[in-house]
């Protein structure tokens, strides 16, 4: 159904990974009428497309969590405020018609809000691959850049590559269920420190300063030829399979074209997480300020910060600070009562 101008919303959230659900909830409990739209067929962002069953061990409130369940537990505190939700709906344009904004998608539709929230995360993004014919002629045939369902690797011998964050979950998350070797091309790790401490206590055969050479099997996966970048040493490994976390190429897309600036790869905010066009607010992995830390904890914040300011500007009577949630909440129950 095309919304006209008499729909506008207090604001449009583009992106419903978890900083743009988080902040559906929070503007829901700023009593604001909320949108909230994605490009993909599914919620949940990086968490759904990329690592859906990875742990995840930094958030607030949860010793772990299972990345999929921390999106349905999103979307149900969300959905307590029954945000307008639409996916498959790519914005392309966002420009100021008057007193409001108009957004434009790929599937022609039109949308209309006093305020916007840009949640896009890294905009499109592929994870980085290989650079190697067999590579490409393996891929999801032992050779993964994603787990979509982890058991995949229980019983194998699996060679992991890489040292960030998402090579030691999986090393962890894996070590009780596959025989690991992991590979990474330096002697540092980018993980959290915890987690390094933790795979060094697994029983995980560790490799630095050694890459892929090649990858040997006709249908699938049987072995890897690995080399140490120091010496050019090979090594050959009988492998089942090989998990390649080896980061992520990024692209804004149509954000770079909506007139915010944009730095580093990312959308210029200031302290009240506003763009530099007033009425525009940005949160999570796509914005770049001198403190920021791309991680769903640091989102959920910024998220926070943005919709309380949005809050103001569409009404500057309203309070800045929202009350704590539990009034809020109160409040709600006592007006379901009366
Ligand atoms: P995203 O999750 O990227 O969601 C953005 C959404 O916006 C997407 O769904 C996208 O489709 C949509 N979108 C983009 N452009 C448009 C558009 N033009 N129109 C409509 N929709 C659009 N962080 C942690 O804190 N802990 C971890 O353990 C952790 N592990 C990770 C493991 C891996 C493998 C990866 C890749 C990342 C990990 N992260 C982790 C990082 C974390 O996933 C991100 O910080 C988080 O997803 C950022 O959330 P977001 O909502 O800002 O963006």
């Amino acid at each position: 159904m095309q919304t006209t101008p008499n729909d506008i919303f207090d604001i449009t959230i583009i992106g419903a990974g978890p900083v743009g659900l988080y902040a559906a909830f929070y503007a829901g409990l700023r009593t604001m009428r909320v949108k909230i739209v994605d490009s993909l067929g599914v919620i949940g962002g990086q968490l759904t497309t990329l690592y859906p069953k990875k742990l995840i061990y930094d958030v607030a409130g949860y010793p772990k969590v299972i990345a999929e369940d921390l999106v349905t537990s999103l979307y149900a505190q969300a959905a307590q405020y029954n945000p307008v939700l639409l996916t498959d709906c790519k914005i392309e344009t966002l420009k100021r018609t008057g007193d409001f904004f108009t957004l434009g998608a790929e599937n022609g539709t039109e949308h209309f809000s006093k305020t916007v929230l840009i949640a896009a995360g890294v905009g499109a993004f592929m994870p980085r691959k290989l650079d190697n014919h067999d590579a490409v002629r393996l891929e999801h045939h032992g050779l993964y850049y994603a787990v979509k369902d982890p058991k995949v690797f229980h019983g194998k011998r699996l060679l992991v590559v890489g040292g960030g964050d998402s090579a030691m979950d999986w090393v962890m998350a894996l070590a009780n269920h596959a025989d690991i070797t992991q590979i990474h091309r330096r002697d540092k790790f980018t993980a959290h420190e915890d987690s390094i401490e933790k795979v060094k206590n697994l029983p995980v055969k560790i490799l630095t300063f050694h890459e892929i050479k090649q990858i040997i099997g006709e249908d699938k996966v049987e072995k890897v030829v690995i080399f140490d970048n120091r010496t050019n040493e090979e090594k050959e490994l009988t492998v089942d399979a090989i998990l390649c976390n080896l980061g992520f190429l990024t692209n804004l897309g149509p954000i770079k074209d909506w007139g915010v600036d944009i730095f580093n790869n990312a959308v210029k905010v200031d302290i009240n997480m506003e763009t530099t066009l007033e009425g525009i607010y940005a949160a999570g992995d796509i914005v770049w300020h001198p403190a920021k830390l791309k991680l769903i904890a640091t989102g959920f914040g910024e998220a926070a910060i943005a919709v309380n300011n949005a809050r103001i500007y569409t009404d500057p009577n309203a309070n800045f600070f929202p009350g704590h949630s539990s009034n809020t909440n109160e409040k709600k129950q006592k007006e379901k009562v009366h």
